[in-house]
């Protein structure tokens, strides 16, 4: 099939050629992001390739379809950058990576808390100054700590994992109760109890109507004065002035995100030499107690790997047999 791939980075083209080493698909390379500004460089492409920070919203879903595309392959799990409802209208399939590798984003998840709680990221500049001193990098023992974790999906399960196998008490909350989490000694509670109960809240929930800054001023006032803040799932899980100001008061201790609610028009591109011009996410990067990533949790080997053969795979089974696999649809 012949495919647009757009928003591409050099290890996109690396993975990517490698799983279609043998030329099964014709795919078009393209750097731009997908909006209704470059839809236009689709020339006789049927699929698209598309990655969370492009545009699928109505206009540009329309402009695919009078270009004659019919197959829209995520390359990502998430799809909350989709207007479902209109490619559904539209007759456009889209199909999404549902699990690369989970264990990517859990183990970046405790890569967050580790290094804030250690202060590793600050130790390694100092020590690189000549600075051999200890103020200001006391940290605390993670084993024996209540650890919340909101969504026990695939993410999530294997992140609970990995703070009991530390010694943590784990409470979770989620809309449905995961077997393998109750049995590997999970508890399962209220999302009001785990807000107030939990020394260390990690958010591995989807992003929907009902999730949107689901960490807002309210839920903030019951948490834990020193409480640690974690979101590797999506930026908008969190309210971030509410944020701001709970750490400006020093009601939360510490601060991972690897996700940002504006994220789109910042991560995964280079502004080393520009001006920031988002005040929010740039007063954020002022807290010494705030650790971003650029979405970076998903960024291994092995879920680069699985996403360019998932991804194809969606594709060839839609071009040879007509079958929609993985496929995204309003009531996923
Ligand atoms: P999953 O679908 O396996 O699990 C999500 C869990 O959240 C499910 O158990 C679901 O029941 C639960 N949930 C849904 N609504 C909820 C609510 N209102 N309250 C509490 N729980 C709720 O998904 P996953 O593969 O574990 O991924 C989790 C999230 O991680 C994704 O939605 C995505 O946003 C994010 N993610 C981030 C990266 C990254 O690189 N940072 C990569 C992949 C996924």
């Amino acid at each position: 099939m012949k495919i647009a791939f757009f928003n591409t980075k050099d290890y996109d083209r690396i993975y990517f050629n490698q799983e279609n080493c043998r030329n099964e698909h014709d795919i078009r390379f393209i750097e731009a992001h997908l909006n209704e500004n470059t839809v236009n460089l689709i020339t006789d492409e049927t699929a698209v390739c598309v990655f969370i920070n492009d545009c699928l919203n109505a206009n540009v879903l329309s402009g695919l379809k009078s270009k004659g595309v019919k197959i829209i392959a995520l390359r990502s799990a998430g799809f909350n950058h989709v207007d479902l409802a209109t490619a559904k209208k539209l007759g456009l399939i889209v199909t999404r990576v549902p699990a690369y590798s989970p264990y990517a984003v859990a183990e970046h998840a405790v890569a967050l808390l580790m290094t804030l709680n250690r202060k590793i990221h600050r130790a390694h500049n100092r020590v690189r100054e000549g600075n051999f001193s200890l103020n200001n990098l006391l940290g605390f023992d993670i084993h024996g700590k209540t650890v919340g974790v909101i969504g026990t999906g695939k993410i999530g399960q294997i992140f609970s994992k990995i703070m009991l196998g530390f010694g943590c008490h784990v409470l979770a909350h989620d809309v449905e109760t995961n077997a393998e989490c109750i049995a590997a000694g999970v508890n399962y509670v209220s999302l009001n109890d785990l807000l107030s109960r939990s020394d260390i809240i990690s958010l591995h929930c989807p992003l929907n109507d009902e999730t949107h800054h689901l960490i807002n001023e309210d839920a903030i006032n019951l948490m834990k004065p020193m409480v640690t803040l974690i979101n590797t799932s999506r930026g908008k899980l969190i309210d971030t002035k509410a944020v701001i100001k709970a750490l400006k008061a020093q009601r939360i201790s510490l601060l991972g995100l690897d996700v940002y609610e504006e994220e789109e028009v910042l991560f995964f591109d280079d502004f080393s030499s520009s001006v920031i011009q988002d005040d929010v996410f740039a007063r954020l990067l002022t807290f010494p107690n705030v650790l971003v990533t650029s979405h970076q949790a998903f960024f291994t080997q092995e879920a680069l790997t699985r996403i360019a053969h998932v991804t194809l795979q969606n594709i060839s089974e839609f071009e040879q047999n007509g079958v929609i696999q993985n496929g995204v649809d309003i009531f996923t």
